[in-house]
């Protein structure tokens, strides 16, 4: 069992800096676990806090059932691959995987076994007698990960392990690390700053920013029911549109009013919108969610929107267009085939099934 606990673990640098504050988490025995959030949010040290490279100023992290706050980084059974491969650059790959094997006294055909196996799954048997300047980046995090491997560890660690790599690597090598989780059915835990990355790789994804976590939940639950503003605008691209505007009643009718424009709110959110009447409020809209009326035979009246179209963005398969009400400006995502005239009005059917509330003051999702 490699399950993964923190329990209130809070980390105070040079006693004033709060890094991580009462971060409660459970990683799964075999889980693909994501941390993610901005530059300083926390995330790496919190991953530190686990290999027991940083000690944490207050909380408890388990490995398995075992506490392991005073256990040294060595006696925890963990692996970690880091952002700059931190290969020895005097030794061969062999050598590099080696390594760690080595130092806990493996028999010498164990180690051969055990770094061949892995210079198998990694596709890198040919490059074994190679010193580390003579790889590509993408090579040394092969080996960077290659020398994780071996150990077969009960927890591997990734600390931003494809920042250094060009933006079509990144994705081949997104692809090798879950296969290799399927593969090796470990227990892995992963830090990125890349919302796609996590998307794409986690299980289960955690948000944090300012060293809080601010949801811990699968891919398409972060997408689709954001626990607060940060979360929506941090998850999905292009981010989503953000509007304030007051919830009015006219006719026993729920609308949000932009200023602008108007669109009803759905019957299904009125249980947590009704009580934000006469209330300013803000709206989150994705790109995808909002339409070109032309497309849409059957729109209701009350989710139309018109706005002046400033800038188009042909992408190929889809274009964005950036709008502006008078009052806000957003994007929206359109087919390619859509043909948005700059500098002309444009009508557009807003998905209000898809809309979020979010309060103004706490930024928590009121409805979504
Ligand atoms: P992330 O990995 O999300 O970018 P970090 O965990 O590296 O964030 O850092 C969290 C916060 O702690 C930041 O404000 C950072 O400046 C601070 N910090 C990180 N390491 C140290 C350190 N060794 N000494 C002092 N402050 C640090």
């Amino acid at each position: 069992m490699a399950q993964v606990t923190l329990k209130e673990v809070s980390k105070i640098y040079n006693k004033d800096i709060l890094a991580v504050s009462k971060v409660n988490l459970v990683v799964k025995d075999k889980e693909f676990f994501v941390l993610v959030g901005p530059s300083g949010c926390g995330k790496s040290t919190t991953l530190r806090i686990i290999a027991g490279l940083e000690e944490l100023t207050e909380g408890e992290v388990y490995i398995g059932n075992k506490l392991v706050n005073d256990v040294l980084p060595k006696d925890r059974d963990i692996a970690m691959v880091f952002q700059n491969y931190a290969l020895y650059p005097h030794m061969t790959v062999y050598e590099n995987m080696a390594f760690g094997l080595r130092l806990r006294k493996y028999p010498l055909s164990e180690i051969d076994k055990r770094v061949k196996d892995g210079a198998a799954i990694l596709s890198i048997e040919k490059l074994l007698e190679r010193k580390p300047r003579e790889l590509s980046g993408g090579q040394k995090q092969r080996v960077a990960v290659g020398r994780a491997i071996v150990r077969k560890p009960q927890v591997f660690l990734f600390d931003e392990p494809l920042s250094n790599l060009d933006a079509k690597l990144r994705v081949q090598m997104r692809i090798e690390i879950n296969k290799l989780h399927k593969r090796l059915q470990s227990t892995m835990i992963y830090v990125t700053h890349d919302q796609v990355e996590a998307m794409t790789m986690g299980d289960r994804i955690v948000v944090m920013k300012d060293g809080l976590v601010h949801q811990i939940a699968d891919p398409l639950t972060l997408y689709e029911k954001p626990v607060n503003k940060f979360v929506a605008g941090f998850i999905g691209s292009p981010p989503m549109n953000f509007m304030e505007g007051r919830i009015i009643k006219k006719d026993s009718k729920f609308y949000f009013d932009e200023g602008a424009f108007k669109i009803k709110v759905m019957d299904e959110m009125l249980d947590d919108v009704a009580s934000y009447e006469g209330k300013r409020v803000t709206l989150g809209i994705r790109p995808q969610d909002i339409y070109d009326k032309l497309f849409v035979s059957d729109a209701p009246p009350e989710n139309i929107v018109t706005a002046t179209v400033e800038v188009v963005e042909p992408m190929g398969s889809e274009v964005y267009v950036y709008l502006n009400s008078g009052k806000n400006t957003f994007v929206a995502k359109m087919g390619g085939h859509d043909k948005p005239q700059v500098n002309s009005d444009m009508d557009l059917v807003f998905d209000t099934s898809r809309v979020h509330f979010f309060d103004m003051h706490t930024e928590e999702a009121i409805a979504s």
